[in-house]
């Protein structure tokens, strides 16, 4: 099972926490895109795919004929999986984008929100508001798409625990099926970074993560992963195979995969991709980075690493491979093993980086 994401490097504006591979739109360069997205899909070999991804950026800022010029790209891809995600912004999401997505089988809609306090979407430059995310959630629904995800944040400068509150309230209110929450970091090549804000305070971010996840189980939300949070089983799928450590094709500027224990990295310069290509870097995984990338990832689920999938992957015990450190943190309350898995206790979640040092 392999998943396909396809990386859309540009957005209508710049929000001031960000340094993903991302740049103004404009149609010229949009164009142009475009056609080296088509070279590289037709120099991929790229087959089995459960799910499509299309992520950004802001895949929802590309005009209407080359939303659906990409779309028509994807197309058999697409008709294949099970899952295909489009990640938006309510203030590009147009009926009539909508219904082209619809028209080519999305049947997943990610939106980033982000907050829903004004002074909080000034200072992280965001211009979609509670009533444009609201408003489009609504017109999602009427097209027939009715998987939505919201991204929120915590952590965000002068962020008060009351505002996080009726951000949670208001988006476990709204007629989503899951939830992602990201804590602000200050990236050295954001405008953040550039200025110099300082991070959160880690007791502040850490009671903002833990208020959430109180909240969101009483409102019937699903914390199925560390960041992620689901309604009725509407797990990401996608994401799961990369939490599953199964292989993922990587399409577009700034677009990373992993295929048969070799990591590529495309280029994430723009001018370079539309010139040359992909232009990627590739790295062949070892057994042992390979099995500690397994253990990072399946840590971050719910449901642990499943130690059958573990044997059928790398021909190892996990329990073996890494009996000094799962035997520690068994004793400390933070995983707990059985004989089918492995995973975090709640306290362990809230420290897997800790966790995982003694993983390395
Ligand atoms: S956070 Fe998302 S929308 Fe904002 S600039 Fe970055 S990629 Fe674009």
């Amino acid at each position: 099972m392999r998943g396909l994401y396809v990386h859309v490097p540009f957005c209508d504006h710049i929000c001031a926490y960000c340094d993903f591979t991302r740049c103004g739109y404009t149609k010229g360069l949009a164009d142009k895109w475009l056609d080296a997205v088509e070279a590289e899909l037709k120099q991929r070999q790229i087959s089995d795919c459960e799910t499509v991804y299309i992520g950004g950026g802001t895949p929802s800022c590309l005009s209407l004929s080359q939303l659906e010029g990409l779309l028509k790209l994807l197309k058999s891809y697409i008709e294949n999986s099970t899952e295909t995600t489009i990640e938006v912004n309510a203030d590009s999401l147009s009926d009539d984008k909508l219904a082209v997505c619809k028209e080519y089988g999305i049947n997943r809609i990610s939106m980033g929100a982000q907050s829903f306090q004004s002074d909080l979407l000034k200072v992280i430059e965001r211009k979609a508001d509670y009533e444009m995310i609201s408003d489009a959630i609504e017109r999602i629904h009427r097209q027939g798409i009715h998987d939505i995800s919201l991204d929120l944040m915590y952590g965000l400068p002068n962020q008060t625990m009351a505002q996080w509150k009726e951000d949670l309230n208001k988006a476990a209110d709204l007629a989503i099926t899951h939830l992602s929450l990201y804590a602000l970091t200050i990236e050295e090549h954001s405008r953040f970074g550039r200025a110099h804000v300082q991070p959160c305070d880690p007791d502040l971010e850490a009671d903002f993560y833990e208020e959430a996840i109180m909240f969101l189980k009483r409102k019937g939300f699903e914390h199925y992963e560390i960041s992620n949070f689901a309604k009725n089983a509407h797990y990401a799928r996608h994401n799961l195979i990369y939490w599953h450590y199964e292989d993922f094709y990587g399409i577009g500027c700034g677009a990373s995969g992993k295929l048969n224990h070799i990591r590529y990295d495309n280029t994430r310069n723009l001018h370079t991709y539309l010139t040359e290509g992909a232009n990627a870097k590739e790295f062949r995984l070892t057994k042992q980075e390979e099995m500690f990338e397994a253990v990072m990832m399946g840590l971050r689920l719910k449901e642990g690493i499943a130690k059958q999938r573990f044997y059928e992957h790398f021909h190892e015990d996990i329990h073996t491979v890494y009996e000094t450190a799962i035997t520690k943190h068994v004793r400390l309350g933070n995983l707990k093993e059985s004989a089918q898995s492995l995973k975090t206790t709640y306290q362990g979640m809230l420290i897997l980086h800790d966790i995982l040092v003694d993983f390395l």
